[in-house]
């Protein structure tokens, strides 16, 4: 089974799990957690920020920032077809006690500076007042679409100029900063908080990453414990995660594998898939008369798994893991990993093509 259904799909290398076998470890809610410790110096050097906090998920980090942000009642300015604001169930409200109001990022997410500008709400005696911006990098849903640094600075702006701050939810981050072949701390140096998944792209079995300034991050502790997000000897899980940031260097692989699936399902009678610029495949099968749903289960059958992102369109992500199982079955030790993977791709399209 070639299962592209999510980035998050990948299981920890056997480098990974020895990395958590051998772990040093302590108290993490006392600080005392060597691993983690080592973990959070090096993720905030990666997004080039004063601190860093370990958290158990990508939702709670963005949680965690919305709640440090902000105060009760507030309006947080969000994408409308964003993570934190379609799939984090209503978090906003439910922590926060925010309200939200959407803008339009178009087709690559981010707002333009008149957006911002058009979706503050000035405090005043029947108003809370813009509490956050929020952005995605890379936007999911528009098709893991990078927002480049000319895009990300002009928004920032605009909300700082309003004296809003500007939280980034960088689930894949690092696809972004590839994509764009742009340095990942230059590309946030204009906003105040970003969240990274460990556990996506990068390949680690848990975490994401909190990264803001130090009283950012000091505040974002006590959030964390208020959640229930404060662990013990951490330094179990933040191991792989540790190796999970070498794997930044290798996400170029799975931009070209995306090209080339997009490539040969695009060629397919009936689906219809622009050119990827990171890891996430969005196929639109209107013209073969069948919905994402049913053309899935037959894909199922054919040995090819995705995910439904609306009716008429499929979500292929491509991973570290593509074509992994393939090569222990064929037992192609000697085999360039790289041709692997591609292997697999085709076999993917081969698959899809079964199935329509
Ligand atoms: C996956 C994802 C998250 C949340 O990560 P979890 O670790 O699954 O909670 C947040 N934002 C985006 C854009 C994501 O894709």
């Amino acid at each position: 089974m070639i299962d592209l259904r999510s980035d998050t799909v990948t299981k920890p290398s056997e480098e990974m799990r020895a990395a958590a076998a051998d772990a040093e470890v302590g108290d993490d809610v006392y600080g005392e957690d060597p691993t983690v410790n080592e973990l959070e110096r090096r993720a905030a050097d990666a997004v080039g920020r004063d601190a860093a906090m370990y958290v158990p998920t990508g939702t709670m980090g963005n949680q965690i920032a919305a709640r440090v942000h902000t105060d009760r009642g507030q309006e947080a300015l969000v994408e409308r077809e964003s993570h934190v604001y379609k799939y984090e169930l209503g978090g906003f409200a439910q922590h926060s006690q925010l309200q939200v109001r959407t803008y339009d990022g178009g087709a690559n997410g981010a707002p333009n500076p008149e957006q911002v500008r058009a979706g503050f709400v000035e405090e005043d005696l029947h108003r809370a007042g813009t509490g956050l911006l929020c952005l995605e990098n890379t936007h999911n849903v528009k098709g893991g679409v990078p927002v480049p640094a000319d895009d990300v600075a002009a928004a920032a702006r605009a909300a700082h100029d309003l004296g809003v701050p500007v939280h980034v939810d960088g689930a894949r981050l690092f696809n972004a900063a590839t994509a764009l072949d742009t340095d990942a701390a230059e590309l946030l140096a204009p906003v105040d908080s970003v969240m990274f998944c460990l556990s996506k792209g990068l390949g680690a079995p848990v975490g994401s990453m909190l990264a803001g300034s130090e009283a950012f991050v000091e505040e974002a502790r006590r959030v964390r414990k208020l959640m229930g997000g404060g662990m013990r000897q951490a330094g179990i899980v933040a191991a792989p995660g540790l190796q999970a940031l070498e794997n930044r260097d290798r996400l170029h692989r799975d931009h070209e594998r995306a090209k080339e699936l997009a490539a040969g399902l695009d060629a397919l009678d009936g689906l219809s898939v622009a050119e990827p610029a990171t890891n996430i495949v969005l196929v639109d099968t209107t013209d073969a008369g069948l919905t994402a749903a049913t053309l899935l289960e037959r894909c199922e059958q054919e040995g090819v798994r995705g995910s439904t992102f609306g009716e008429y369109t499929i979500r292929f992500c491509t991973h570290l893991d593509v074509g992994k199982s393939e090569a222990l079955s064929s037992q192609s030790e000697s085999a360039d990993s790289d041709d692997v993977d591609g292997e697999a791709i085709e076999t993917a399209v081969a698959a899809v093509e079964c199935a329509l």
